[in-house]
């Protein structure tokens, strides 16, 4: 890295961290909540789906009163159901290889981790597992792997993209990955864009630098300016859909959630375009990690704020809940806000097929919903929700700031809930008799205003009928 190279990710990293800003952000709003009718005022506006300032999301995630948190929760429910409706996007993570140069106190695959079995995929694995989960319905995913420039070169990761885009199973295939890898340069992003990934995925984990070089002992990621700077120079490269993470647990969780939402303001106003996901994994077991040295675990009610609050600062950004979480905590946490949901998700090297025995010894962290993609589809179904598999405005190129003009306009809506019924008919038609009911997609039918758009749709659902497949408006 050179030193002005250097010094302007030290700049970028140093805007975003400002811990006395986001530390005043919290002590004006504690001084805020103290009044309701100020709190169910910011709840109003809220209720807009405009968004809200840092002050105001600070006044939110200050609330204790519990009649107070009810009304959060209930704002964000709204927001979230005029925005997203009853939809909610489906996809499973694929773990490439676990070897890591880093030292993340939190992380099974720390390299000091000796417990750890490390395995790294071939290419011909890869397309193994790949069909495994074309198989199971999935039709978008995120590649996980280890920081290791040694073994996972980025030139690994760019095969590895192409090995799964080029996998067509019963005329079937996997049609968005998206990636969540070590921060790299401009050139490393640039080659991701051209490598036709979907969002690039990158958890901050803590925006307090102090904790952040705490948890991070040794490694490339341990250079807290160069991982805080990322998502801009994921940008720079051309990248348009980026996702941030807080890890949830490594320090206090308002904090937190002022400093991302802190960070979501930073990178639309340097890059044009805010954050496309938001990512709340908390803290979990894992093979080797000392689980007693997170102090700031949150309550679920304290988990579920989170996500209301992030609902109402962003309405327009995906929240993401992977398999962590209890089945009890996701069908709650879908109510208030979030958007995608990972399923059937296996966290070890290969275990959907070609490691399936030893995937424990290979994952990163252990997951709480064991279910099938199919069983989960079904109870979605059954709790009143349209499970999505829709990929196309990465495919019809709505992505960044094109995306978020159609997305704020309300827009967007036009094509969600029919892309919806369209990507849930395909699966049911080839995964799922139970969600093939016709009478629900009629009915669902019926909802779509638009005319056209809804002639466009009867006619996806019955050429699907008929055996095409990848259909989307
Ligand atoms: Fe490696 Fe990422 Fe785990 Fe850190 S969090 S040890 S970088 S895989
Ligand atoms: Fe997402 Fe676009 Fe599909 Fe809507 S139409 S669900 S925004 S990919």
């Amino acid at each position: 890295m050179v030193d002005a190279a250097r010094e302007e990710w030290a700049q970028i990293a140093r805007n975003i961290e400002n811990e006395q800003e986001i530390m005043a952000l919290l002590e004006a709003g504690r001084e805020r909540v103290d009044s309701h009718d100020e709190v169910l005022a910011i709840l109003k506006k809220a209720e807009e789906a405009k968004g809200l300032t840092l002050e105001e999301a600070a006044a939110l995630i200050a609330i204790e009163d519990e009649e107070l948190r009810r009304a959060t929760w209930e704002a964000a429910g709204k927001v979230k159901h005029a925005i997203y409706g009853n939809r909610v996007v489906m996809f499973a993570p694929l773990y490439v290889a676990n070897h890591c140069v880093n030292n993340c106190r939190y992380c099974g695959y720390s390299f000091k981790n000796k417990e750890m079995m490390r395995k790294k995929l071939t290419m011909d694995e890869i397309k193994e597992e790949t069909r495994a989960l074309i198989n199971m319905g999935h039709k978008r995913i995120a590649l996980e792997a280890g920081e290791d420039p040694v073994n996972i070169p980025l030139s690994y990761i760019l095969d590895a993209i192409g090995a799964i885009y080029s996998v067509e199973e019963n005329a079937l295939n996997l049609r968005r990955i998206n990636v969540n890898i070590a921060a790299t340069d401009v050139a490393g992003y640039k080659a991701l864009h051209d490598a036709e990934i979907g969002t690039y995925i990158l958890f901050q984990e803590s925006y307090r630098r102090k904790t952040y070089e705490n948890m991070h002992v040794s490694g490339p990621k341990s250079n807290f300016n160069y991982h805080t700077s990322a998502h801009h120079r994921a940008m720079m490269g051309g990248i348009e859909d980026v996702g941030f993470g807080v890890l949830y647990g490594l320090d206090d969780w308002r904090y937190e959630t002022i400093a991302m939402l802190r960070h979501a303001h930073i990178l639309e106003k340097d890059q044009g375009v805010g954050p496309h996901t938001l990512s709340v994994p908390r803290v979990k077991k894992a093979i080797g990690v000392d689980n007693e040295m997170f102090p700031y675990a949150l309550t679920d009610d304290e988990f579920l704020q989170v996500v209301a609050v992030l609902r109402l600062s962003l309405p327009y950004a995906g929240i993401i809940l992977s398999t962590r979480e209890s089945i009890e905590v996701r069908n709650r946490a879908l109510t208030l806000g979030v958007s995608q949901m990972s399923a059937a998700s296996c966290t070890g090297v290969g275990g959907y097929s070609v490691y399936k025995e030893e995937k424990e010894k290979t994952a990163q962290f252990s997951i709480t919903d064991e279910r099938s993609l199919a069983e989960v589809v079904r109870s979605l179904a059954q709790g009143g929700y349209m499970p999505s598999f829709c990929t196309a405005c990465y495919r019809c190129g709505r992505t960044g700031d094109r995306f978020m003009e159609l997305a704020k306009s309300g827009l967007i809506q036009l094509v969600c809930q029919p892309n919806a019924l369209v990507t849930l008919k395909e699966f049911s038609l080839d995964f799922c008799p139970e969600t093939n009911n016709p009478a629900y997609y009629e009915q669902e039918l019926e909802k779509i205003a638009n005319e056209k758009v809804r002639a466009d749709t009867k006619d996806k659902l019955a050429r699907l009928e008929k055996g095409e497949r990848d259909l989307y408006l």
